[in-house]
């Protein structure tokens, strides 16, 4: 795990998202949990130094943020829409995405089981633990019930999928228009550090760069839809060639664009 403050850890190679652990001084809060079962065995191991976790805060419903939650104590904290999600997930389907995402990893063990949160909230939730506080508040964009956690005593904020440090952002289930919304929320925020919900930490300046992502998609998308292309036209045409120099591809690009582009159809097309 990277040290990124005085009690803050990250970390981003166990896990598919980026999990971080605030250590308070009654105990410790994780915010997103490994996926692969293995991992998060090892990453619960490695922060029971610092003492027993009091809370578990998934900032989204997707698999790579909540499916390590069971091997975690505290209770788990986050958006109710994340609680219908994690209630809908089921081990079988859980198991044959592993075996085709992560072929190598050992098979699922029995103990494995999707764990709901305890506490829910819509719009806003604030947690008090030792000397540490913990905004949460719900900031809609990749997906209507992202959460972002804002520890104010230690400048940070963790801002789950709606921002991706040099990753393609995902928009199957985006809210686009709220998205951007969201973004200028998070700058109006009293931070030095911003921990994205996948890639490394970053400052306050790189929101801008995450926004003008976001805005180009929606633009590309729009005016694929002015000139009138149905929607597997505008998955076959739009592929941002020479656009988004920061997103690094790689052979799911392709993919990831064309559902992209789709849910952006749907949406602005009405
Ligand atoms: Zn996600």
């Amino acid at each position: 795990m990277q040290k990124i403050n005085e009690n803050i850890y990250v970390e981003s190679q166990l896990s598919m998202c980026n999990t971080s652990v605030v250590v308070t001084s009654a105990g410790v809060v994780v915010i997103d949990t490994p996926m692969l079962p293995a991992n998060a065995k090892k990453v619960a191991a490695e922060i029971a130094r610092f003492g027993p976790v009091r809370y578990v805060i998934n900032t989204e419903p997707h698999g790579d943020h909540i499916s390590g939650n069971c091997y975690f104590g505290g209770q788990v904290v986050t958006h109710e829409g994340t609680r219908d999600a994690i209630l809908a997930s089921k081990v079988d389907d859980f198991k044959n995405m592993l075996r085709m995402m992560a072929p190598d990893s050992p098979p699922v063990d029995s103990d494995f089981r999707f764990r709901p949160p305890d506490i829910t909230f819509s719009d806003r939730l604030t947690l008090y633990l030792g000397k540490h506080t913990f905004r949460l508040i719900n900031l809609p964009g990749h997906s209507p019930y992202q959460v972002a956690v804002h520890v104010p005593e230690e400048r940070i904020v963790f801002t789950s999928d709606n921002i991706v440090v040099e990753g393609m952002p995902y928009f199957h289930q985006a809210v686009p228009l709220e998205w951007l919304k969201s973004l200028k929320e998070y700058e109006k925020l009293d931070v030095d550090k911003v921990v994205p919900g996948h890639g490394r930490v970053v400052d306050k300046s790189y929101i801008r760069q995450m926004a003008q992502t976001v805005q180009t998609f929606i633009d590309t998308v729009r005016s694929a839809i002015d000139k009138g292309l149905s929607l597997p036209e505008a998955q076959e045409q739009v592929t941002f060639e020479g656009l988004l120099p920061q997103i690094p591809r790689d052979e799911r690009s392709a993919d990831i664009i064309r559902m992209n582009v789709g849910r952006l159809y749907e949406v602005l097309k009405k």
